[in-house]
């Protein structure tokens, strides 16, 4: 689509009309068929009458022209009354698509910061962080509550959300400030950690739970660090930025998400600031993420850093074995598949990088699972996943498993196959017997043999004795896990 005057005009119509049908049908198909089919779909243009969608493969395309395209073009007729055809085509999502909204025309000599490229997807149910309107989320529970407010994930609650060590206290610390917004010593609430491990899921966890409760409701606005730079650009150039403000500063809960967004972009930070300490100072509750610690945010100005660590700070960590399992079997519950235990253990040996990846790849089964009505099997889950596992499965040797062991525990190499049975060498040998079995592919007489000769039997002693301390001991648990991951690495 070459870019007209016109159609940059309609654009931001179309961007949200666009956004209530992708919501409409998720609403229709359901979360897992959306996913699997819909959700790479992106917003080419209008032309005439015609609207066109691209997917990025072929299949996409044919799988989603010949079972959805009916029902695409009577949503967008019931949205936008001169779409008269659909026409779903094969294309990249970096095809042209509308800029966000606030950009539209932004003489961008005039700001300091640069513009970054437009969102290259149109908001994503699901994902919705983008969004260019409230509007039009296909969820009552999700009407706007503030005109700021970015669309809430309906699947982002407490409830939906699986706790373990390491997101017990970020946990804990959301449903506190959810329950009683504005306690001392909890404002702002600073969370963080690496992508994918539950910032934005609990944000939306309180802002759903401040939102619905019936007494006293309070107004929330969540939005990511990168929608209030655009917000806040679209107010200087339409000089409305006094307006902006009061919108801001009216909220009694606001939410910034990803703030190391803010780096670098020195005038939106400092009206963040302001926002900031105004709102505080009025007893209004901010909760921010971010993917580091306040002290760590580099670039952010030093001022600002100090205020956010001056309320709780708290970390998400990387997850553990035995998270990643509860959090597949949730997931799977939910989805109201059937997936044995054998699967979702190799699952969470194999997908260690966090919670998005996990989940993407159990829903990836569960989909195929559904629509071939095939159970799900071990055998299933290396052919549905082969590309996913082929990504997490570096070549790791059991020769570099036993050096990285015995520097973790300080043994020598060569007791990793001496006859020495005392603890202190006996635990890091089979710790590093359980991580040849769970890295590698070679078989348990194998792995014997590299470790002074033992019998398959000692392994397998080994791998269930060393599950078995995981299980027990949340400490020596985190150290495998931190040495799988070393070694993944
Ligand atoms: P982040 O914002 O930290 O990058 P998200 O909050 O977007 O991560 O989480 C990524 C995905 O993983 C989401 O679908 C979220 O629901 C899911 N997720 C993360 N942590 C958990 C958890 N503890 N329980 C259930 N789902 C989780
Ligand atoms: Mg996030």
């Amino acid at each position: 689509m070459t870019t007209t005057e016109t159609e940059i005009v309609e654009m931001p119509q179309l961007a949200a009309q666009w956004a209530k049908i992708r919501g409409r049908l998720q609403a229709e198909v359901g979360e897992v068929e959306y996913r699997t089919w819909l959700r790479q779909m992106t917003l080419a243009g209008l032309d005439g009458d015609e609207i066109t969608v691209t997917l990025p493969t072929r299949f996409l395309r044919d799988w989603v022209s010949t079972r959805y395209s009916d029902r695409l073009r009577a949503l967008w007729q019931a949205e936008n009354p001169t779409v008269r055809r659909v026409d779903v085509r094969v294309g990249t999502a970096a095809s042209p698509s509308p800029p966000p909204v606030e950009t539209l025309s932004a003489p961008r000599e005039r700001l300091r910061e640069p513009v970054p490229p437009a969102s290259i997807e149109p908001p994503r149910p699901g994902r919705t962080e983008a969004a260019p309107s409230p509007a039009g989320w296909p969820d009552d529970r999700s009407e706007p509550r503030s005109d700021l407010a970015a669309p809430l994930d309906p699947r982002f609650t407490f409830e939906g959300f699986v706790v373990g060590k390491p997101n017990e206290f970020a946990y804990a610390c959301a449903r506190r400030v959810a329950e009683r917004p504005s306690s001392p010593g909890f404002n702002p609430l600073f969370l963080y950690g690496g992508v994918g491990l539950g910032k934005t899921h609990l944000m939306h966890a309180i802002a759903w739970e401040l939102t619905d409760r019936t007494s006293s409701p309070v107004s929330v606005a969540y939005m990511s660090a990168e929608k209030f730079m655009y917000r806040f650009i679209a107010a200087i150039r339409s000089q409305s930025t006094m307006e902006f403000k009061e919108n801001l500063r009216s909220v009694d809960v606001l939410m910034i998400d990803d703030l190391q967004f803010l780096i670098g972009k020195d005038n939106t930070q400092e009206e963040f600031f302001h926002t900031f300490n105004y709102l505080v100072e009025a007893g209004k509750q901010i909760v921010v993420s971010a993917d580091k610690s306040p002290s760590d945010l580099n670039g952010l100005e030093h001022r600002l850093r100090t205020r956010l660590g001056c309320g709780m700070v708290a970390d998400l960590h990387s997850t553990t074995y035995e998270l990643r399992i509860s959090i597949l079997e949730a997931k799977a519950a939910r989805a109201g598949v059937d997936v044995p235990v054998k699967v979702l253990e190799f699952l969470a040996h194999k997908i260690t990088s966090n919670v998005r990846e996990l989940e993407g790849a159990l829903n990836r089964l569960v989909a195929h699972a559904n629509l071939f009505g095939r159970p799900v099997t071990l055998e299933a889950t290396h052919e549905v996943l082969h590309d996913i596992l082929k990504a997490h499965d570096r070549r790791v040797t059991i020769e570099e498993i036993q050096k990285k062991v015995a520097e973790h525990y300080s043994i020598r190499l060569t007791d990793m196959s001496s006859a020495r049975r005392a603890r202190a060498v006996a635990r890091p040998r089979q710790v590093a017997m359980f991580l040849a079995k769970q890295l590698t592919s070679r078989s348990l007489p194998e792995i014997g043999r590299k470790f002074g000769n033992r019998d398959h039997t000692t392994v397998m002693h080994a791998v269930s004795r060393v599950t078995e301390l995981m299980e027990r001991d949340g400490t020596f648990a985190e150290d495998v896990e931190l040495l799988r991951r070393l070694l993944e690495s």
